[in-house]
C-alpha cells in the first residue's frame, strides 16, 4: 500500500498536539484548532488545456493547496512531476506552514503542482503550460495573498513566465507575487546557495552546543545537487571534513576529507561520480555504503525516504542533519532515536531557501536590492535563533529535535488562529 504523505503530515500534528494540549486551558478550542490545522483551507484543482506544438490540445491536471494563512500570505513552491498528486501537494503545503512557523517568518503554507514530465515537452509547450497555470492561479495569488516559488523541476525561467502572465492580467507590476525569480526581474542575491547556507548555520549552532571541533568533525553528504553541493562547499570552507559525497550514480570517500570544488569540476567533466577516473584522492563507494559510513554527521541532501526501517539500524553516525525534504521515514527515525542519534529536522535545516525567498519578497515590496552580505547576515540571525529556540525546548521537554520544532511551529500557528478569532 502507498504511504499517504498527507496522512503522515496529519499524524505529526496529532503527535505534537498531545504534548501541546497541556499549554491550553480551553481544551475544546484547542482540539478544534488542531482539526483545522489538519486540513488545507483551500485546495484548487483544474485541468489546464494547453496547445501542443502539433496543434492538438492536451489536458494537464494541476493543483494549488493553500494550507493555512493565519500567520501571513500562503507561501510555497510549484513542482512539475509525473508523480504529483493531490495527496502529496496537501502534505507539502502543510509542511510549508510548519517550516515558515519554525523560522518565524510571516507566512502560511502552500504548494502547487502539475502532473507531467517537463523533459517530455518542448520549450514552447513548457512556456504555454506555465502561462496556463499562472492564468488559473491569478485570482487566488498575490503579494499579500499567496506567493508561489520554484520547487522540483521548476526554476527562475518558469517563475519569469508566470510573473509575466500574472502581471498582464492584473495590469501592473507585482514582483513580490513570485519568488525565485531571475535577479534581473527582482530575484535576491544569495538565493542559489541559501538552502545549503542555512544548513551550515544549523551545523555551526549545533556544533557549538555539542562541543564539536570543525577540523575533527567528519560529514557524509548524500546528494550533490544544489543543496548537497552548497552545503558541502560552505561546510568545507569553514574547516569541516567532508569524508563522503554521492550523486544518483554512486559515492566518493576519503578519510582525509574531499575537495568539493575539485569534485564539482570532475563531475561536470565526466557527467557523474561513477564515471570518475581512479585517484588517490578518493575511493568509489556505493550509495548504500554512504548512508552507513562511520562519521560524525550524516547529511541526506537528495531524496525522500533515504533512511528507513531497512537501513536505519546500520546508520553509524551521532547525528543526522536533514537537508532534503522528508529523508527519514517516521519508522526510520524511531530506530535512530533508539540508537541515541540526534535527527536535526528538515523543517529547520533546509528552511534557508524559504527564508531567502522571504527576503526577496521584502526587497520587492520595498523596491530595493540587498547585498549578498546583508542576505547572509539576516539569514544567520533567523536560522540561529530558530535553532536556539528548538534546542531549548529539546532540553526542557526531553523530546526530539523534530518534535520540538513541531511544538514551536504548531503553537505559533494555533495562537495566530485563536488571536484572529477563527476558533
Ligand atoms: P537537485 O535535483 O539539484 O539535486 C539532487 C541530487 O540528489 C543530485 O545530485 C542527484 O544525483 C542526487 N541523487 C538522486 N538520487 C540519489 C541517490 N539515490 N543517492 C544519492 N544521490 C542521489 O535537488 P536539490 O535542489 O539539491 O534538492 C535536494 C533536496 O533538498 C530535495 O529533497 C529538495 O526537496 C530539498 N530542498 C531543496 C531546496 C532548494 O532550495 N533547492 C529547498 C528546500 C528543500
Amino acid at each position: 500500500m502507498m504511504i499517504s504523505a498527507f496522512a503522515n503530515a496529519k499524524k505529526q500534528i496529532d503527535d505534537v498536539a498531545e504534548l501541546l494540549g497541556e499549554d491550553y486551558s480551553n481544551k475544546k478550542r484547542f482540539k478544534i484548532a488542531v482539526e483545522l490545522l489538519k486540513k488545507p483551507q483551500r485546495v484548487l484543482t483544474t485541468n489546464l488545456k494547453v496547445k501542443l506544438d502539433t496543434g492538438k490540445t492536451k489536458s494537464f491536471r494541476a493543483f494549488r493547496s493553500q494550507h493555512n494563512n493565519a500567520r501571513g500570505p500562503y507561501k510555497g513552491g510549484i513542482r512539475f512531476h509525473p508523480n504529483v498528486s493531490e495527496d502529496e501537494i496537501k502534505a507539502l503545503s502543510t509542511w510549508m506552514s510548519i517550516k515558515c512557523a519554525v523560522v518565524d517568518i510571516p507566512y502560511g503554507g502552500a504548494k502547487g503542482g502539475i502532473i507531467f514530465d517537463p523533459k517530455k515537452v518542448s520549450e514552447s509547450e513548457l512556456q504555454r503550460i506555465c502561462r496556463a497555470y499562472a492564468k488559473f492561479l491569478t485570482p487566488h495569488i498575490g503579494a499579500w495573498v499567496d506567493v508561489p516559488a520554484p520547487d522540483v523541476n521548476t526554476g527562475e525561467k518558469e517563475m519569469a513566465w508566470m510573473l509575466e502572465t500574472y502581471e498582464e492580467k492584473i495590469g501592473y507590476h507585482s514582483p513580490a507575487t513570485f519568488t525565485g525569480k531571475p535577479i534581473a526581474l527582482g530575484g535576491s542575491l544569495g538565493r542559489t546557495e541559501a538552502t545549503g547556507q542555512g544548513g551550515v548555520f544549523v551545523l555551526e549552532s549545533y556544533a557549538k552546543h555539542q562541543g564539536l571541533e570543525r577540523d575533527k568533525s567528519t560529514l557524509a553528504v548524500q546528494g550533490f545537487g544544489n543543496v548537497g553541493y552548497w552545503f558541502s562547499k560552505l561546510a568545507e570552507e569553514l574547516g569541516y571534513k567532508i569524508v563522503a559525497v554521492s550523486d544518483s550514480s554512486g559515492g566518493l570517500y576519503s578519510s582525509k576529507g574531499l575537495e568539493i570544488d575539485e569534485l564539482a569540476e570532475l563531475k561536470e567533466k565526466h557527467g557523474s561520480f561513477s564515471n570518475l577516473p581512479r585517484s588517490k584522492n578518493y575511493e568509489l563507494i556505493t550509495n548504500d555504503k554512504l548512508l552507513t559510513l562511520k562519521a560524525d554527521i550524516l547529511v541526506p541532501a537528495a531524496l525522500e525516504n533515504a533512511i528507513s526501517v531497512t537501513n536505519a539500524k546500520n546508520v553509524n553516525v551521532k547525528t543526522v542533519l536533514e537537508m532534503a525534504n522528508g529523508p527519514t521515514t517516521p519508522e526510520g527515525e524511531k530506530i535512530l532515536l533508539r540508537k541515541k542519534i540526534n535527527v536535526l529536522p528538515d523543517v529547520l535545516c533546509n528552511a534557508g531557501g524559504v527564508t531567502v525567498s522571504y527576503f526577496e519578497w521584502v526587497q520587492n515590496l520595498h523596491g530595493y536590492q540587498w547585498t549578498k552580505e546583508r542576505v547572509n547576515e539576516e539569514l544567520k540571525v533567523i536560522i540561529t535563533n530558530a535553532f536556539e529556540e528548538i534546542h531549548t525546548v529539546v532540553h526542557q521537554k526531553k523530546i526530539s529535535y523534530r518534535k520540538a520544532a513541531y511544538y514551536i511551529a504548531v503553537k505559533r500557528i494555533i495562537d495566530a488562529m485563536m488571536l484572529r478569532g477563527r476558533i
